[in-house]
């Protein structure tokens, strides 16, 4: 359905703009649910005109295949404005713009403001919006915003007063990208419609639950971000914890925003908060080295551009999160992330308890076989490619009764992953229509940054012994060791 609307994004010359966000305004506007009544002025500092900024914009569309009457008439929509974001005079030639659009394109008042910038940025937007009378009465104002959401729980407390102090909670919209992602949301779907599953997700029947979200580049061009956040930060604070909530919550009574968020801020706030100690025991940190991969070599993560050659920032991290609740007492949530790992992939294996006896023990042919079957194991796969797969026994075919391991495995196929839509494009289309099921609340910022402060808080205090994995390996040996003391092992080992 068409949807009218202004966007004014801020940043709009910026990588995020021209990489993610225009091609999937581009996307919605071809599926008609952005046609004649929408406008977006994208601002930022260098002085461009309009021609150019629309020149741009078509630039970024080119992939997806636009004729040129589409690139142009799609293109027509966006208006350039040379804007500082610390000064006041220029938000008031923003209102006179956006009030001007609003009546050309009909836009009803609904506008939608997204800060694709620095967010050191973000409170002197926010309260420029309500001093300069830039939000409209008529229509609605929401409030898209990119991650880092703060760097600590005091910065994002402090961001979050400022910007509640104009925006109502239900209009702000926390990005955290990976919930747009299909196999995220599907998650939901593999819980909740399968009862096979529904009915044995819990202590009794999981052994643990490993999530990994691994990468096989290295820092690149980031270093100068990432030297200030880590993979703790970077990673765990949001999408990783965020993947926790959608496993570990209870079924929401309904699949409304609401719902659902009750049952992730519940989660969030029976994961364990650890002391000092219990940190060191749980959590695990490495930075890379230098090594090989497909025969290609790789530097060190300390000889990287703009990383400081003594620097002892964290590019992967293992950990163990323990759930106090009914359903997961005592059943352990691993979770790992690391940059110039030995393979891309983001992935969840749920392990599921042995059976309580094995009887087939002693048919076993094969006299190496241990006494214990393997385990049975749920794999979702979010990406590179999208399906799960479950792990299961079988009998060999022939005399006796020797078991082996099978595996059912369905991947969505790589055409219907092209096809699918980007999780800035669903996640725009979720903005305008007012739905925040797919954005982070309040509450769960708060109690993800609650607990990972405790962990950076704890390793501030200590100095590690890095680098200590080679590029292209699974990570530190701490990692594995972590989980053998459980008597565990990672089910993915690429
Ligand atoms: P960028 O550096 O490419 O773009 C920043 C934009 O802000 C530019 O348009 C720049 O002109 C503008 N800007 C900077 N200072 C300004 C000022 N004082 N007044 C007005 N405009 C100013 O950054 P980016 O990669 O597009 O990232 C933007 C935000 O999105 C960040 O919060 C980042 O963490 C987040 N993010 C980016 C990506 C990505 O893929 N690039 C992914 C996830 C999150």
């Amino acid at each position: 359905m068409e949807q009218a609307a202004l966007f004014t994004i801020f940043g709009g010359t910026g990588d995020l703009a021209k990489r993610k966000l225009y091609p999937s305004l581009f996307r919605l506007y071809k599926k008609g649910n952005l046609t004649k009544h929408f406008a977006v002025i994208g601002t930022a500092r260098r002085p461009w005109s309009d021609d150019h900024y629309r020149e741009i914009v078509r630039e970024t569309i080119q992939d997806l295949a636009p004729t040129e009457e589409e690139a142009q008439e799609f293109s027509n929509h966006f208006y350039y404005l040379s804007h500082n974001v610390n000064d006041t005079e220029h938000y008031d030639q923003l209102k006179d713009l956006a009030d001007e659009l609003d009546e050309k394109y009909d836009l009803q008042g609904n506008r939608i403001y997204y800060l694709a910038m620095a967010p050191q940025f973000f409170g002197t937007i926010v309260s420029h919006l309500k001093s300069q009378e830039i939000l409209t009465t008529t229509g609605y104002n929401r409030l898209v915003i990119e991650k880092p959401f703060g760097f600590d729980y005091d910065s994002a407390n402090e961001l979050n007063n400022e910007i509640r102090d104009v925006f109502p909670e239900q209009d702000i919209f926390r990005i955290d990208h990976y919930l747009g992602k299909e196999m995220i949301q599907n998650i939901s779907v593999i819980r909740f419609a399968n009862n096979i599953f529904e009915s044995l997700w819990n202590n009794r029947y999981i052994e643990n639950v490993q999530i990994t979200f691994s990468e096989a580049l290295g820092v690149e061009d980031r270093g100068g971000y990432y030297e200030h956040s880590g993979a703790l930060k970077d990673m765990v604070q949001n999408h990783i914890l965020q993947v926790v909530a959608l496993l570990a919550m209870e079924v929401p009574t309904s699949f409304s925003n609401k719902s659902i968020r009750e049952e992730k801020v519940k989660v969030l706030q029976a994961i364990r908060r650890y002391n000092p100690e219990e940190v060191l025991q749980n959590f695990v940190r490495g930075q890379y080295d230098a090594g090989t991969l497909d025969g290609k070599d790789f530097v060190a993560y300390h000889d990287e551009p703009n990383v400081a050659e003594d620097s002892l920032m964290e590019t992967f991290v293992a950990g163990k999160f323990m759930i106090d609740n009914f359903r997961w007492s005592g059943v352990p949530f691993y979770i790992r992330t690391g940059k110039r790992m030995t393979e891309k992939g983001t992935r969840i294996n749920i392990v599921f308890k042995q059976v309580p006896v094995n009887v087939f023990s002693s048919e076993q042919e094969d006299v190496s076989s241990e006494e214990e079957l393997p385990q049975n194991i749920l794999t979702i796969y979010i990406q590179p490619t999208e399906g799960f797969s479950l792990t299961l026994n079988g009998k060999r075919i022939g005399q006796g009764f020797t078991t082996e391991p099978v595996k059912l495995d369905f991947r969505q196929s790589a055409e219907v992953t092209e096809n699918s839509p980007e999780a800035y494009e669903k996640l725009l289309l979720d903005a305008l229509n007012g739905d925040g099921t797919n954005f982070s609340h309040w509450d769960e910022v708060a109690n993800s940054w609650e607990i990972v402060d405790r962990i950076r808080n704890t390793w501030d205090q200590t100095t590690p012994g890095f680098p200590n994995y080679a590029s292209g390996t699974m990570g530190p040996q701490c990692a594995f060791d972590l989980l053998a003391k459980n008597g565990h092992e990672w089910a993915w080992q690429p």
